[in-house]
């Protein structure tokens, strides 16, 4: 049977690799963590599911990546919204014709709505960057306000830098709504698996052809050099799947790729429900970014108790779990380098937000895991 390795047991290893399991490879999963499912593991705290690396919603446009998932799990709709709090008042985010009614007295809320609707077209969302450089005065100052009041604060915290040093495609994640649709995502599929995703997680790795290693730091057993892949100290000429970090794969040699990483803490409160919704974002207070109540993504019937998690964002080093590239484009460059080495091993496939060095969501990561497996038994 053709063996595979596969660096990674998060969403993107695991996808790959039971798309290969399924065709008939002899899969082993190398995971460096006491635990599968990466950074959107998930696990019961206190009788409460808890996202253990922070808020995961699963939402995608993709039917494909949803029926995949749906193979492992039942699934429930759920709908994300976030509130955040500007100038003392919770408002719907993305900033929308809900969020201006809020922060506004009626007359010049309806004026503001009426300014939107003639500058753009009902239900457009426009990223902030694009809506501060539009020509109406009106429509600039309240860009300005939308920037200041919801973006600044809380890209500087999470990033450490502010907006305007941001790449388009990140700033533009979260944009300004012209309707009154307060949902977090607009995708045609949202939802959530029903006994979490670690449950789905293990059913995905559940095949009789996948090996899971965990505790295990690939490293520690595999390499690369010279075009070639050792594993176990022995030549390996099967495909590999390396979803870890990749500067960290080359020993570093063209330097650290920046990342930022989390710290969360978590805290038992004896209350029903702590906050109106799942997410509440703070740009303008607090050294933390956001607070997540689990329990209302689930609907766990606990009476007199909830969890909230506060996420406090942070630099990436050596000890910390990375979590978000950091696009620049010096980090591009440096990455492009990694890239380029990668490539020259023929065997070696590099998947992942680590490993591709890239801003993924969950239904993205899947989707690429399931054309490189596709790929990788073309090959066959
Ligand atoms: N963002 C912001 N204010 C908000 C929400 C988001 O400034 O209230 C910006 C911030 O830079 C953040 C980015 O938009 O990093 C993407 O937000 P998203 O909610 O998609 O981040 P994730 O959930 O992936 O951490």
């Amino acid at each position: 049977m053709k063996q595979v390795i596969v660096a990674g047991a998060g969403i993107s290893g695991l996808t790959a690799a039971r798309i290969l399991a399924e065709s008939g490879y002899q899969v082993t999963i190398l995971e460096k963590r006491s635990h599968i499912g990466g950074n959107v593991y998930d696990y019961f705290y206190s009788g409460v599911l808890v996202h253990k690396y922070g808020p995961h919603l699963f939402h995608t446009k993709m039917r494909h990546v949803a029926e995949f998932l749906q193979r492992f799990s039942g699934f429930f709709p759920y709908e994300h919204r976030v509130l955040g709090e500007v100038r003392g008042k919770l408002v719907p985010i993305p900033f929308n014709y809900k969020s201006i009614d809020e922060l506004y007295p009626p007359k010049q809320a309806e004026h503001l709505k009426q300014v939107l609707s003639e500058a753009y077209k009902d239900g457009d969302s426009v990223p902030i960057m694009e809506l501060r450089r539009h020509k109406d005065p009106e429509v600039k100052a309240l860009a300005e306000f939308v920037f200041q009041n919801v973006f600044y604060g809380y890209t500087k915290k999470q990033w450490g830098k502010p907006p305007e040093e941001m790449s388009s495609s990140v700033m533009g994640r979260v944009p300004v709504r012209m309707s009154y649709d307060d949902r977090y995502f607009t995708d045609e599929f949202q939802m959530m698996p029903e006994q979490g995703y670690t449950v789905m997680m293990e059913r995905m790795a559940g095949h009789r052809n996948i090996a899971v290693r965990c505790e295990c730091e690939a490293l520690s057993c595999l390499s690369v050099q010279d075009g070639q892949v050792y594993f176990d100290g022995e030549r390996f000429d099967g495909p590999v799947i390396y979803t870890g970090c990749i500067d960290e794969l080359f020993g570093y040699r063209y330097g650290r790729l920046p990342y930022r990483s989390l710290d969360f803490v978590l805290e038992r409160r004896n209350v029903t429900q702590a906050q109106p919704v799942v997410q509440i974002n703070y740009p303008n207070r607090f050294v933390y970014t956001r607070t997540s109540e689990f329990k209302l993504v689930q609907k766990e019937k606990l009476e007199g108790r909830t969890i909230l998690v506060y996420e406090y964002p942070k630099e990436c080093t050596q000890e910390d779990i990375p979590y978000y590239p950091v696009e620049s484009e010096k980090s591009m460059n440096v990455y492009q380098k990694y890239k380029l080495l990668a490539e020259r091993t023929a065997n070696l496939h590099i998947l992942g937000r680590l490993g591709e060095y890239k801003y993924y969501n969950m239904d993205v990561s899947v989707d690429r895991a399931m054309k490189l497996a596709e790929k990788v038994i073309e090959k066959l």
